[in-house]
């Protein structure tokens, strides 16, 4: 049934007959009784059971300092972690906070403590502002637009491209408006899109003129080790571009392990200038008197080294590489030289962004849907869940087995294909 050519050159005859071909391969699907899931972006189990032997650690628990990590205190994290990851993110340990087991909570911390109490280069707290506005690379990842919605901060979208943000959307938009005090990104392997940024837009956004003196960059670099090729992008080192720059508080880093151990029982970090650190220290001791020092020990233990982070890493993409490559393949197979399809081919990280005919993600989302297979809601990787065109899908392979991921994206295909027979015979 693929006609080889752009459905939208087919006459109105053979747009009918395509049309008539997708509706019975959608009731064949249908009859299936498929049930599948392609919405969560999280390790698979056997991703998982790479890291079991810190089930069995941490050996003793006094770390290199000579820290009893059963204790309290030491509100900062273990220096052996910190010192590991400050390698592995090109900064310097004093920069870097380790914390609990989610990077997540730190964002909605730095936001609150930035709420009630203004940053390090704050003229006042922004909950005395009369408006707070954030920049939002679309698409993007879903909690960072949740987290926004939930203080109240407005939020203006800039096109995420290939290299990151559009730049000179950006530095427009902060130049004159004093409102807007932040920014979003993920700048390795970009959640949905796989977008990596370069060394040029990182150091277009340190520098840029603001209009709001406290602008932050939520530096999210969730999936900084996260290959899926040998092609490894090595992260812009935003901290010493910022600083060079002449705005050393500007970003805000965060990073977890997450993707690395284990989802549920990581460790989170947060990094920026010494200042901002202290800052964020200071803050979290009005509620904490340590973090979980032993999972951070256990940590420590289990890599070994930044080398040994690398390593297992490389553990991952053996895992889940082939899952890409399946979605990829079938997409190909399916949508290719048809126009009406784009999608991403990510060397990293944990989603396929997949545009579809303006229009019709929804309908492809709520077909697949009713054929048993799950996928995340259109315009999720939005502000407010609304894409202007509704076209984007975000597809996340890494979770079910390999044969699942292929039978749930021959289903997507057919449900794109009868989206679009639908639309262009309208
Ligand atoms: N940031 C991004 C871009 C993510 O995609 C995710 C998880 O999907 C997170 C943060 C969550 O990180 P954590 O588990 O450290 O809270």
């Amino acid at each position: 049934t693929h006609p080889a050519r752009p459905l939208a050159d087919l006459s109105a005859d053979e747009l009918a007959g395509f049309l008539a071909a997708q509706q019975a391969a959608y009731a064949d699907l249908s009859g299936r009784g498929l049930k599948l899931d392609l919405t969560r972006g999280k390790p698979a189990p056997a991703q998982l059971d790479l890291s079991d032997e810190l089930l069995h650690l941490p050996r003793g628990s006094v770390d290199r300092d000579g820290v009893d990590t059963r204790n309290y205190g030491g509100l900062e994290g273990i220096r052996e972690l910190r010192e590991m990851f400050a390698e592995l993110l090109w900064i310097e340990p004093d920069q870097i906070v380790a914390g609990g087991n989610s990077s997540l909570v730190m964002m909605r911390e730095v936001l609150t403590d930035l709420w009630l109490k203004g940053g390090v280069d704050s003229e006042r707290p922004w909950s005395q502002e009369e408006k707070v506005t954030f920049v939002c690379p679309v698409p993007g990842y879903d909690r960072h637009f949740t987290l926004l919605d939930w203080f109240g901060i407005e939020t203006v979208t800039v096109p995420m491209n290939d290299d990151g943000p559009d730049t000179e959307a950006v530095a427009q938009l902060v130049a004159s408006d004093p409102s807007i005090k932040g920014m979003w990104i993920v700048p390795t392997y970009a959640n949905p899109t796989g977008s990596v940024c370069s060394l040029e837009v990182a150091e277009r956004l340190a520098s840029m003129p603001t209009a709001a003196p406290d602008f932050k960059i939520f530096w999210d670099n969730a999936y900084a080790f996260h290959h899926l090729t040998e092609d490894e992008a090595k992260s812009a080192d935003i901290l010493s571009l910022a600083s060079a720059a002449g705005h050393p508080h500007r970003p805000i880093m965060f990073a977890s392990t997450s993707k690395i151990t284990y989802a549920g029982a990581g460790v989170g970090f947060l990094a920026g200038s010494v200042e901002t650190v202290r800052w964020y220290i200071t803050h979290l001791g009005k509620g904490a008197i340590g973090p979980d020092k032993i999972n951070q020990l256990r940590h420590a233990q289990f890599f070994g080294s930044a080398q040994g982070v690398r390593d297992h890493m490389l553990r991952h993409r053996e895992l889940i590489a082939p899952k890409f490559a399946e979605v990829d393949r079938i997409l190909e197979e399916r949508l290719g030289g048809l126009g009406v399809a784009t999608w991403t081919k990510p060397k990293g990280g944990y989603f396929v962004s997949l545009d579809v005919l303006d229009g019709t993600a929804s309908r492809v989302v709520a077909l697949a849907k009713d054929a048993g297979v799950a996928l995340t809601p259109a315009g999720a990787s939005f502000p407010q869940g609304r894409d202007p065109h509704d076209r984007n899908i975000r597809l996340a392979p890494t979770f079910p087995e390999p044969a699942d991921v292929a039978a749930a994206m021959e289903a997507v295909a057919t449900c794109v294909l009868l989206a679009a027979a639908e639309k262009l015979a309208d």
